[in-house]
């Protein structure tokens, strides 16, 4: 399988080499240049298959021939036996045909695991077969950096450096990162803010010649297709659970980066019959302006209790711009270059191909506890702020209730405590515990190094650590 540039202008690649590309050199972003397709037929045969054999299902064609299927099969397995539920992706029944899909049971207790466990192995197995040894680096403010640590952490072929701004994420989070012991793993603890460690990682990609000869840096950030890809593979998952592929399921999806929620729109065109894909956001509601008035404008960062959604823009919403506007490399380099200006309009042929699938919500702090709140009294089911959001997005937007809806559960609620405590002023809530294998966090080894916002310490404590 090709994979081609949403800009038009970058050379094409093949599957192990799109998983070890970032962005590409035009400055777009790769994507398949066909999709697979499966007939309703060949979906209702999978009924039975477990989450590793379904995975194996949806994501062989993309890899199509390059890993022989049984080392696929086996970095597959290896992905997901960190899981600690055995249905690896269990969905809870929240109301009238209306669901949650749990997908915090991996190690980090986040979704991000199901992309970055399988993009660990993946990564290692690729880089074995071409003797090569990476760095991956990267920047993060909670949820990617934890759950690229316990992806990377067992991997032969990998160093992993991760930067975070010290003092300035939450203790469950820091502790995820910095309790993992394994002696290719660096926690950099970076004396300045979140962007001074983007703007750190970004520089050390432009010029990498700190690194010894033959050494590379890679990014395992929402825009690298491994992680989209292996995100189709719960859509089929949980509409099968609930009577799919002979009636249409609807989606409601936590977005941030538009990587979740985009991999539901492909698993949509690879085949599933999706009725609704609803985009739930935060106050940093860029993506609930452009679909609901077409304002897709830059704005200031505000901070909220659901932090993972707390984003200016939203980098994989060019590969739906891409396939909006006919594939046309030159009009998404045309919008892009709009958009750097500050704002950019979709034509209303592109706004109505978007509208015919997705639907947009926005809900500030205030709704979203009284969201964890009210669901909690209803039901005893405790919500994580990212989840309680989507669940909010799908009863106000769903048409009618006859079809099934899924809301993508995306944290456990025990990684964001101060949330689920503010909601139980409302009314009385329990506290969330941590699951019982990560109930010793805090008693754990931590390990991590504070450096000073340079690039001269950045480079020379990752040169004596490789
Ligand atoms: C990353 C994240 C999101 C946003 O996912 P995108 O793919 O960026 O849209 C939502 N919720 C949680 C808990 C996350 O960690």
């Amino acid at each position: 399988m090709k994979f081609i540039s949403t800009r038009g202008d970058a050379p094409s690649l093949n599957f192990e080499e799109v998983v070890l590309a970032g962005l590409a050199s035009d400055g777009g972003l790769y994507v398949p240049e066909q999709l697979p397709q499966f007939s309703t037929e060949e979906i209702a045969s999978w009924a039975g298959l477990s989450y590793p054999e379904l995975a194996f299902k949806v994501i062989s064609p993309f890899v199509d021939g390059e890993i022989p299927d049984q080392d696929l099969e086996n970095i597959i397995a290896k992905a997901y036996s960190s899981f600690r539920h055995s249905a690896i992706a269990p969905l809870v029944q929240t109301g009238h045909n209306e669901w949650v899909l749990e997908l915090f049971q991996g190690p980090t207790l986040a979704f991000k695991d199901f992309a970055l466990q399988f993009l660990g192995h993946l990564l290692d197995y690729i880089l074995s077969k071409q003797q090569q040894k990476v760095a991956v680096m990267g920047a993060t403010s909670g949820d990617t950096g934890s759950a690229a640590i316990e992806g990377c952490q067992r991997c032969d072929n990998i160093d992993i450096f991760i930067l975070h701004p010290h003092g300035r994420v939450s203790e469950v989070q820091r502790r995820q990162m910095t309790t993992v012991l394994s002696d290719n793993v660096f926690n950099i603890a970076l004396e300045g803010n979140f962007d001074d460690c983007q703007n750190m990682v970004k520089a050390s990609f432009t010029d990498q010649s700190f690194l010894p000869e033959g050494r590379q840096l890679v990014a395992v950030n929402s825009i690298n297709w491994a992680r989209i890809m292996a995100q189709i593979v719960y859509y089929f998952y949980s509409s099968l659970a609930v009577g799919g592929p002979h009636r249409r399921v609807s989606y409601s999806v936590p977005t941030g980066n538009f990587g979740d929620i985009y991999a539901g729109y492909l698993a949509m065109q690879m085949g599933l019959p999706v009725k609704q894909l609803i985009i739930a956001t935060n106050q940093n509601d860029i993506l609930h302006r452009c679909i609901s008035e077409n304002d897709h404008s830059k704005r200031a960062l505000s901070q909220s209790l659901a932090p993972s959604m707390d984003i200016m823009v939203s980098s994989n919403f060019e590969r739906l711009l891409f396939d909006l506007y006919g594939r046309d490399g030159d009009e998404i380099k045309r919008l892009m270059s709009e958009f750097e200006a500050g704002s950019m309009r979709l034509s209303d042929n592109a706004l109505a191909t978007a509208r015919e699938t997705f639907s947009s919500f926005r809900l500030d702090d205030d709704g979203m506890l009284e969201t964890i709140s009210a669901v909690f009294a209803d039901t005893g089911y405790l919500l994580d702020p990212h989840t309680a959001i989507g669940l909010a997005a799908a009863r106000s937007e769903r048409t009618e209730t006859e079809t099934p809806i899924i809301c993508l559960a995306t944290a456990h609620p025990a990684k964001f405590p101060d949330a689920v405590i503010k909601a139980s002023e409302k009314r009385a809530i329990s506290e969330p515990s941590l699951p019982h294998h990560m109930s010793d966090l805090w008693d754990r080894e931590e390990r991590y190094q504070i450096l000073p916002n340079e690039k001269s310490a950045v480079h020379k404590f990752i040169q004596e650590n490789l």
